[in-house]
C-alpha cells in the first residue's frame, strides 16, 4: 500500500481517507498535529513528540484520544502497511465535527488522524553549502508553543520564501528573532549557541531540545535568548533545526551572508552529532 491513512482508528490509503466537512479542524482550526519522521524504519523520539501532542491538546482543552501506547501501535502498524524505506508521519486530533458554532460543542468526539508517507530526506549539497533565508515580522498568535493545526501565517511565511527563491523565512517579533515558519532557528557567537528560549512565542521544537542536550553534552555553552534582529548579521554561524530539516547551516539572509558564507564549525559538529544520534 502507498500512502496511508489511518482515521478514527480505521486504516485506509491515503487517496480514500475523508473527514466531515464540520469538523473543527477544517471549519476553525481546532486542533493540534505532530510531524516525525522514522530514520531506518524506526519513528524518531515518538515518546517526545507524543508528550508535546499532549500538551498541545490539553492546553486547547482538546480530549486525548489515545493513550501513548495506543499512539503508538497506530504509528508502527502504519509504518508497515506504507512499507517506505522513510515515511514522513502526521498525527492530528481535532476537536471533532459538529454543526458549526464557535464555542465548543457540547458532545463532540475527537477526529484522529494518522497520515503515513514516503519521507524525502534534503539533498547532501544543501547540508554542505547551507541555505538562504528571509526575514519577516512574525504575525502569529501569543501561543505558538501550541502545535495547532491553524497555521495560516506560517502559510503565508512559507509562501513568501518560495517566491524569495528562499528555504526558510525567519519570524521577527519586536526586534527578536522567534524561530522559522518550520524550524528552530540558532546562532552562534563567540564559541556559543543562542536561541530563543521555551515559552508562547515559540514552539518547542523536539529537534531544538535534542540539539541543546548534545550542544552542552559536547561541552559547547548554550544561551537560551532571543536573537535581537540587529544581531543577526553580526553572528559567525546561523543553523535551523527541526524534524525534517535536522541541523542545517544558514549562510545568507535577505541576500547578505553570514559568517564565512559557508555552514560554520559549530553548525557541522552538531549536524554531526545529531546525525550520529539518529541511529
Ligand atoms: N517551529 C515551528 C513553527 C515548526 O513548525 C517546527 C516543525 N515542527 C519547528 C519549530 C521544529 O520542531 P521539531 O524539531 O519538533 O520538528
Amino acid at each position: 500500500m502507498p500512502d496511508v491513512a489511518c482515521v478514527n482508528g480505521r486504516f485506509m490509503s491515503l487517496a480514500e481517507a475523508t473527514v466531515p466537512v464540520e469538523d473543527r479542524g477544517f471549519q476553525f482550526g481546532d486542533g493540534v498535529y505532530e510531524v516525525i519522521r522514522t530514520y531506518r524504519g524506526r519513528p524518531f523520539e515518538l515518546e517526545g513528540h507524543l508528550a508535546r501532542l499532549e500538551r498541545s491538546a490539553q492546553a486547547l482543552n482538546i480530549p486525548q484520544p489515545y493513550s501513548s501506547s495506543k499512539w503508538t501501535q497506530h504509528v508502527l502498524e502504519g509504518i508497515k502497511r506504507a512499507g517506505y524505506p522513510e515515511a514522513k508521519i502526521y498525527l492530528q486530533i481535532t476537536r471533532g465535527a459538529a454543526p458549526r458554532d464557535h464555542a465548543f460543542p457540547a458532545n463532540a468526539t475527537t477526529t484522529v488522524v494518522i497520515t503515513i508517507r514516503e519521507f524525502h530526506a534534503l539533498s547532501p549539497e544543501l547540508q554542505n553549502f547551507g541555505v538562504s533565508a528571509i526575514l519577516i515580522d512574525d504575525l502569529r498568535w501569543r501561543r505558538c508553543d501550541i502545535k495547532s493545526v491553524n497555521l495560516l501565517a506560517n502559510v503565508l511565511a512559507r509562501q513568501q520564501a518560495k517566491q524569495a527563491g528562499v528555504f526558510e523565512t525567519i519570524l521577527v517579533k519586536d526586534g527578536q528573532v522567534t524561530e522559522g515558519a518550520v524550524s528552530n532557528v540558532m546562532g552562534v557567537q563567540a564559541g556559543a549557541v543562542i536561541t530563543a528560549p521555551e515559552g508562547p512565542q515559540i514552539l518547542s521544537g523536539i529537534t531544538r531540545g535534542l540539539v541543546l542536550e548534545l550542544a552542552r553534552k559536547d561541552g559547547i555553552p548554550v544561551q537560551e535568548r532571543p536573537i535581537p534582529q540587529s544581531d543577526l548579521f553580526c553572528v559567525d554561524e546561523l543553523f535551523l533545526t527541526g524534524t525534517t530539516v535536522e541541523v542545517i547551516g544558514v549562510v545568507k539572509v535577505n541576500d547578505k551572508a553570514i559568517g564565512t558564507g559557508r555552514p560554520g564549525p559549530i553548525t557541522q559538529r552538531l549536524a554531526s552529532l545529531f546525525r550520529r544520534a539518529t541511529v
